[in-house]
């Protein structure tokens, strides 16, 4: 049995008190990803942004707002566990300042001075022990296969799901898995449910199982 922190919906960056920066993630890929996992017979941790799905009662939820608190839950929580994955759309620029009022109106153009957000999963790549596994997830619209397999190297992932654009906020999917060599393992479509069975399958046959196997021989595949 694993367990398994599931980053998951999307992230919040106030620019001032009312307003924010976010994306369309609804978490229901993350919401299938753990139905998945403890259906599989696993552990699993949530970190997730704000969201109106409602997450599996078995799986363990930490609530937060924006990138910085994703990304400072989740290195409290993964070192507990032995493997990521990363669904989650972290929002990822922020504005340098955040106005302590609301911003006001003036009738001229508003410029905001944005800085990137911390990046969850390569920081938790960078950090990772030992046996511990990743997978993220990338949405890319032009030469996805080439840039999901630079995410995967830049993040230290095992394992890349690559989906389009349409998979945001809607009930289906199309996924395609690549493999640290650039190899497309596995290709799912269907309700998200099915997706994240296949997905599920993928990991446990790859990362999980096998992880047990080199564990139990003291070694480490690469
Ligand atoms: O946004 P991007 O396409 O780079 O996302 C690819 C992967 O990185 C996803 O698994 C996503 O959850 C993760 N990510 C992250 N923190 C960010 C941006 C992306 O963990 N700030």
């Amino acid at each position: 049995m694993a367990r398994v922190l599931i980053t998951s919906g999307p992230t919040r960056q106030y620019l001032d008190p009312v307003r924010y920066l976010t994306n369309a993630s609804s978490g229901r890929m993350g919401k299938a990803l753990a139905e998945a996992m403890l259906a599989a017979g696993h552990q699993v941790v949530i970190v997730s942004g704000p969201v109106e799905v409602e997450y599996p009662p078995a799986a363990e939820v930490a609530s937060v707002v924006s990138t910085e608190e994703m990304l400072s839950a989740c290195r409290e929580l993964f070192p507990a566990c032995d493997g990521l994955i990363g669904v989650a759309a972290p929002c990822d620029y922020r504005p340098v300042r955040v106005a302590e009022g609301k911003i006001q109106k003036t009738g001229q153009p508003l410029e905001l001075h944005l800085i990137e957000t911390p990046d969850v999963v390569a920081t938790l790549g960078a950090e990772k022990k030992p046996g511990q596994w990743l997978v993220g997830f990338a949405l890319e619209t032009d030469d996805q296969r080439l840039r999901a397999l630079a995410k995967l190297e830049k993040k230290s992932c095992d394992l890349m799901v690559l989906n389009g654009p349409q998979a945001m906020n809607a009930p289906t999917n199309e996924v395609e898995l690549l493999d640290k060599q650039g190899q497309v393992i596995a290709v799912f479509r269907g309700n998200k449910e099915d997706v994240a069975r296949g997905i599920v399958g993928v990991i446990a046959e790859r990362l999980i199982e096998r992880g047990t196997r080199n564990a139990e021989r003291g070694t480490e595949e690469v």
